[in-house]
């Protein structure tokens, strides 16, 4: 089991450790749901494909156990704006934090499968409601998160 918050590195542990818990900052449960092989660098990407495609959406990926924590996690692990546990642009990250912890009625600590995560974006969400949860945020003018909410709600 690692400490909280342990994501120092950009060594992937999901690979190998099928079943792990996960570690979200809250504006990555909205992330993971619209991700469409996009990301900030090719390391970037090819682990958020290990944790959305290769976990999450596969027979039993709603199962898997989540973390919501404060700082960088395992999203954040190899990312080129990741300063240790901060980002690069750590005010703009926090707002977008503060703004999905609140959409999603989450608390730092709690521990929500994926399945209970979706259904918590299905329940609190709307489509539209991206413009202002995820403001500021570069992936936002694509559609694709937008797009992906929108399919959950049927
Ligand atoms: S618009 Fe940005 S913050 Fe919002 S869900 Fe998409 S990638 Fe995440």
């Amino acid at each position: 089991m690692r400490p909280p918050n342990s994501s120092k590195n950009s060594t992937r542990i999901i690979s190998n450790n099928p079943g792990a818990l996960l570690q979200f900052r809250p504006h990555h449960f909205l992330c993971s749901l619209g991700f469409q092989g996009k990301g900030y660098s090719d390391d970037f990407t090819a682990n958020m494909v290990q944790i959305v495609d290769k976990v999450l959406r596969t027979p039993g990926g709603d199962d898997q156990k989540i973390e919501v924590v404060r700082n960088t996690d395992d999203i954040c692990a190899p990312c080129p704006k990741r300063r240790g546990l901060r980002c690069s642009n750590q005010d703009g990250i926090e707002k977008l934090d503060k703004a999905h912890l609140r959409a999603l009625k989450l608390d730092y600590g709690q521990v929500i499968t994926w399945g209970e995560a979706q259904e918590r974006i299905r329940k609190h969400v709307a489509p539209e409601g991206l413009q202002v949860i995820c403001a500021g945020c570069q992936w936002l003018q694509y559609g694709m998160c937008e797009a992906a909410v929108r399919e959950l709600h049927g």
